[in-house]
């Protein structure tokens, strides 16, 4: 079958694509699920998907209602695509510290674009605290609730993390993913483990989140410093990434992701954004843990034409020491 049903049919089953020149150097196989290839342009539009799906199979969302979300950008494009494609109204909140392309994209596609000043989880102005407001005094209207609602990892386990088993036939040895919500990650390491109980998964965190201490301590707690990365390092253990089975923890500094997001696009031809730069980097620190010989998998989560003012501006990296 070559035809897919409508934008939804279109999302998952992306290349695993072998990075030769990583590889090579690593003496592992370096594989990178393409989920950039996806039709709302990133890892999210399965997140979105599961999420909308499942609201539709408890009847929480009916036909011409309302999905709300507070977003980093990603989950909102991809929300934005899906409520077109299935006629429901989209909503977003975001922080306007994003990335103005995200934002303006948001608007393009015809979401609802709310920008909240930056707060902490705790604060009662923060994104996502402000979305579930805006979607409870709504009538057929559902909170997406990404980082917690746990449809987010099991879309992950059914889907992103099936796939991976299938396309290696069996034959990896370990996955890595920095994690947003937690749902890629625990999605995928239940799926594997699942399979067989020897793949290892490891969590690749961006300096400044707390989830590097949290998989090699058990409490979380922030390190050092900061990134610019987007969509991924958390302060707080989310209800998708409870519970999930990890084997060890990278903390991916700025100066090591950005210039990989640079090799990725000059020596395997990716153009991506800055998370993959932190999910490569951590896939060459598992190769380099297990040895070579094996098979490392990772996620290639979004593509770079989304980063253009910021990590593809070289003037706005040379004010923060990362030409
Ligand atoms: N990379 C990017 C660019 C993202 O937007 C996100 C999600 N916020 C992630 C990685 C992390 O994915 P997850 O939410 O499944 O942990």
């Amino acid at each position: 079958m070559s035809i897919c049903d409508a934008f939804t049919g279109a999302i998952g089953q992306t290349p695993l694509i072998r990075l030769p020149r990583l590889s090579e150097e690593s003496g592992c196989e370096i594989l990178g699920k393409a989920e950039f290839m996806n039709p709302g342009g990133s890892v999210k539009d399965r997140a979105a998907l599961a999420i909308i799906q499942a609201a539709e199979r408890s009847g929480a969302l009916r036909p011409g209602g309302t999905v709300v979300e507070g977003t980093a950008g990603n989950t909102g494009i991809g929300l934005a695509h899906i409520c077109n494609a299935r006629g429901y109204r989209c909503v977003i909140v975001i922080p306007e510290t994003q990335s103005g392309e995200k934002i303006d994209l948001l608007r393009t596609l015809g979401a609802e674009v709310h920008t909240v000043p930056a707060a902490p989880y705790r604060d009662p102005g923060n994104y996502q605290r402000v979305a579930g407001r805006m979607a409870d005094e709504m009538d057929n209207a559902i909170w997406a609730n990404q980082f917690d609602n746990t449809a987010n990892r099991h879309g992950h386990y059914a889907t992103t993390g099936a796939e991976i088993w299938r396309q290696t036939g069996g034959q990896v040895d370990a996955f890595v993913a920095a994690t947003g919500t937690g749902g890629t990650l625990a999605g995928v390491s239940r799926a594997l483990k699942e399979r067989s109980a020897a793949v290892r998964t490891y969590l690749a965190d961006p300096s400044g989140s707390a989830l590097y201490h949290y998989v090699r301590q058990g409490e979380p707690a922030a390190t050092a410093g900061s990134s610019i990365t987007e969509g991924i390092g958390s302060s707080r253990i989310t209800a998708n990434l409870q519970d999930t089975d990890i084997d060890d923890a990278f903390c991916i500094p700025d100066t090591e992701s950005v210039p990989m997001v640079y090799r990725l696009l000059r020596e395997e031809g990716l153009f991506l954004g800055s998370s993959s730069g932190v999910n490569v980097c951590g896939a060459l620190r598992a190769a380099r843990a297990l040895g070579p010989g094996h098979t490392v998998v990772t996620v290639l989560c979004d593509g770079g034409g989304r980063y253009y003012a910021r990590l593809y501006n070289p003037g706005w990296l040379a004010e923060r020491g990362l030409a």
